[in-house]
């Protein structure tokens, strides 16, 4: 089943109004196994408004308008929608006598234009509305159903979850939602959909989605189906032929952060960690330790920004340093090995590199950043990274990437 949502208001067609309702809308309906398949924003203007509608209404099996409803001029969305449906409003004094009451409440009488309010489209049943003056209306023709609601979310948050989920529903065969959370990392989105859209694209259930932030994306497949053996059938093979597609950049199938991976495979191994950071400035340890419970693996983090700090407390080799640089492979190298030891862990890791603006040399320009894992029973090798952007983009790709590399070798 197919839904579309119409969002009515000249105010959201400017830079400072967003339509949020849409978004709330969806993932309930999402919840029924109802996809939304196209949204719009209108503005008060009559024509348009009606236009909109009866296209929506002839693609779509769910139409659902929200805002437009107040008393004013410029409240458009029960003539529009009369319109566009052919049914003619009813005046329903009851409704009028509502909202006379709840102005009497406030201390307020009501204007002329309230009348307005108390419209009704022909074979409507009315969605009454606690919160505010204009009550909603549901519609129901031919297989199709039209909902106009208020634009508040306060007021159509609550309608349709008291007033419209259930009558949806009772229209709605059962169905079961099924989701995988996938989480990658390392690649960047667009990537992500070269390598997995030539399997999502022969699907329409699953549905899948692609969320990307800063060096971490999400992937969602989203399976409805009459029961939650029929959605996982439906889920299985799609994951099946996707996932060896991403590789070892598929880093979580429950929707878990990298760091909470971490964690979890630190607690399975009873092994503990210690973190050296430079470029990051504590950034990485910052991310660990919001893991709850990370004291059973998290043994404790430096700072060490200055080539002195780097020396005395941490314990890197001053001659290193001096032959190679602060922002080097080999002194990530024993940043890492320094805090393990130093901190009595079983792994460390560590960053060092330019975030810029400023700073960089030849061989190493601003963005380049050195990481390092150190664990007794493997080599220490640094990895070399290259980010571009600035200063804030850099330090929190090396976080991602410094925790990437530890998730690595845990592997
Ligand atoms: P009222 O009964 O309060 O007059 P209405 O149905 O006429 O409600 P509008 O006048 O269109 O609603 O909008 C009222 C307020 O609701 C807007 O100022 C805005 O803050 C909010 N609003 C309207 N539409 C949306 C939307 N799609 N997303 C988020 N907020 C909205």
């Amino acid at each position: 089943v197919n839904a579309e949502i119409i969002a009515v208001g000249s105010e959201m067609l400017t830079p400072s109004k967003l339509d949020t309702n849409s978004l709330f809308l969806t993932a309930r309906l999402n919840e029924l196994g109802v996809e939304v398949q196209a949204k719009s924003i209108v503005g008060d203007d009559p024509h348009l408004l009606t236009a909109a509608i009866r296209i929506a209404l002839d693609r779509s099996e769910i139409v659902i308008l929200s805002g437009g409803l107040g008393p004013t001029m410029d409240d458009l969305t029960r003539e529009a929608a009369s319109a566009a449906t052919s049914r003619p409003l009813e005046f329903h004094g009851e409704i009028l006598r509502l909202i006379e009451a709840r102005f009497r409440r406030m201390n307020r009488t009501p204007t002329e234009n309230n009348r307005k309010q108390a419209e009704i489209l022909e074979g409507a049943e009315i969605l009454v509305n606690p919160n505010g003056t204009a009550p909603g209306q549901w519609i129901e023709a031919s297989g199709r159903v039209l909902m106009l609601l208020p634009g508040p979310p306060r007021e159509i948050e609550p309608m349709f979850v008291d007033q419209c989920l259930p009558r949806l529903r009772a229209l709605l065969p059962p169905v079961v939602i099924r989701t995988l959370f996938w989480r990658i990392t390392g690649l960047g989105e667009s990537q992500v959909d070269a390598l997995v859209a030539p399997v999502y694209s022969r699907y329409s259930n699953p549905v899948t989605t692609i969320l990307a932030s800063l060096g971490d994306i999400q992937l969602h497949l989203r399976a409805h189906a009459a029961t939650a053996a029929e959605a996982d059938a439906l889920l299985d093979p799609v994951a099946r032929e996707m996932e060896p597609l991403l590789g070892d950049h598929l880093y979580s199938k429950e929707g878990l952060s990298l760091e909470e991976v971490i964690a979890q495979r630190l607690v399975e191994r009873g092994e503990t960690l210690a973190v050296a950071e430079s470029v990051t400035g504590g950034m990485v340890s910052t991310r660990l330790t919001a893991v709850p419970g990370a004291s059973r693996w998290f043994a404790g983090s430096m700072t060490a920004y200055t080539e002195g700090a780097k020396v005395r407390p941490l314990g890197v080799d001053p001659e290193i340093l001096q032959l190679h640089s602060a922002v080097s492979g080999p002194v990530a190298e024993q940043m890492a090995t320094r805090a393990r030891v130093l901190l009595d862990a079983d792994w460390g890791i560590a960053t060092t590199g330019f975030a810029g603006p400023e700073g960089g040399d030849p061989d190493s320009p601003v963005g380049t950043v050195f990481l390092a894992s150190s664990h007794p029973s493997r080599e220490t090798q640094a990895l070399k990274v290259r980010f571009l952007g600035d200063r804030e983009r850099v330090r929190q790709l090396s976080t991602q990437a410094a925790l990437d590399l530890l998730r690595r070798q845990l592997a």
